[in-house]
């Protein structure tokens, strides 16, 4: 995002609220155009008065199969945006278009689809102190909205802090039942109904990886993609493909590598987390609670998130005499690495930052950013191997 420029944003903000409304199904046609005539009206504004903004046959035409910064003014080639599409040949959505619509749209609120857990997003971050009214997301990064919602967590105590952010992790989809006995969660809000995205037929199902609720895509046969917004779960396997059985239910085949088939679920008496939570609590959360378990197993004292937000797990052994405090980072940043280790200009001597075991290749550019401030960088089964020969 920081690489657009203010109409470039613009315009890329009325691709994207333009696309959701061309590829979804949800509310009235009318309703539809209405938002598709306002979005090709301010994508013809960003172009502003020295370039020659496309038609409405046009933009609409475009956006399908076009990489993105082919849709900006100025045509930004030497951006992320060279690859990334919003809609593919057929016009079904990528796997891009939600995260755009979160991170980088003033306007997804209004979208058909998403726009229903940006909303829900909107309305927890006020009620926290977080998001003056008229105030998009896009504005704000995950770290803060992480912030205030873990800040407001512990408000209720530490102990509930602890058991609702691990339960945002480990079970980001919920039966209300279950989340009517989780005070903490309840006041907090920031479970809801099922999005319309990602329900096929009053159904749902898991991504055995995360358990967050898997994105459905219905194709023009009939067929629906189903498949976990995470690029490398899906890559990883979690993408399957729902028919209408015979008998007027559905049933789930995969397409990937992986063969477990999740389980059908009905959208009726579960919630789940928004988009955005998901993606800024969950999916980091993951190798935090995965490490714990790990750790824990090898006889290791682990605790987790240890004093509010400073680190991640508070792990010792052998009765104390060896500690790590280790800082789990899902992606690879050497600016947000070193961000951190501004931060705390003392104090991090003997911090580890972990990453996974993916981004091991990243070892030696990360371990430049660190060096000299004492801390260490390494990969999830480095810890691991550390911890169980200590
Ligand atoms: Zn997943």
């Amino acid at each position: 995002m920081q690489e657009l420029d203010v109409e470039q944003r613009a315009a890329l903000d009325a691709c994207v609220v333009a696309a959701l409304a061309l590829s979804s199904s949800e509310g009235d046609a009318q309703g539809r155009m209405r938002l598709l005539m306002e979005c090709h009206g301010r994508y013809v504004r960003s172009f502003g008065v020295f370039e020659q903004a496309p038609s409405y046959e046009v933009f609409a035409r475009r956006l399908r199969g076009s990489r993105v910064s082919n849709l900006l003014p100025g045509r930004p080639q030497e951006s992320v945006f060279g690859e990334l599409w919003l809609l593919d040949e057929d016009g079904m959505p990528s796997s891009a278009l939600h995260r755009l619509a979160v991170e980088a749209s003033e306007h997804g609120h209004l979208a058909p689809g998403i726009g229903a857990d940006i909303r829900h997003l909107h309305s927890l971050l006020r009620a926290v102190g977080m998001l003056p009214v008229g105030t998009g997301l896009s504005r704000i990064s995950g770290e803060a909205v992480q912030h205030a919602v873990f800040r407001a967590l512990r408000a209720v105590g530490f102990e509930a802090y602890t058991l609702g952010r691990e339960a945002m992790v480990r079970t980001p989809v919920l039966t209300r039942r279950v989340l009517s006995r989780n005070t903490a969660l309840v006041e907090l809000g920031a479970y809801t109904g099922i999005s319309p995205t990602r329900q096929f037929g009053g159904l749902w199902a898991a991504c055995p990886m995360c358990g967050w609720t898997m994105r459905a895509t219905y194709r023009p046969s009939g067929v629906v993609d189903v498949e976990c917004e995470d690029e490398r779960h899906s890559l990883l396997g979690a993408r399957y493909r729902a028919e209408a059985t015979a008998i007027g239910g559905w049933c789930l085949a995969p397409c990937g590598e992986l063969r477990t088939v999740p389980e059908l679920l009905p959208v009726e008496g579960y919630v789940a987390l928004p988009y955005a939570l998901w993606l800024w609590v969950t999916l980091p959360g993951l190798l935090e609670v995965e490490l714990r378990d790990r750790l824990a197993a090898l006889g290791a004292d682990v605790r987790l998130w240890p004093f509010g937000d400073a680190y991640d797990l508070h792990v010792t052994r052998a009765g104390g005499s060896r500690v790590w405090r280790v800082d789990v980072k899902t992606w690879a940043d050497p600016y947000g690495l070193a961000e951190r280790l501004r931060e705390e200009p003392d104090g991090h001597g003997e911090l580890c930052f972990v990453v996974p075991e993916h981004l091991r290749g990243y070892l030696p550019l990360l371990r430049r950013v660190v060096r000299g401030s004492g801390a260490r960088v390494l990969t999830d089964a480095d810890l691991v191997a550390e911890v169980a020969g200590a």
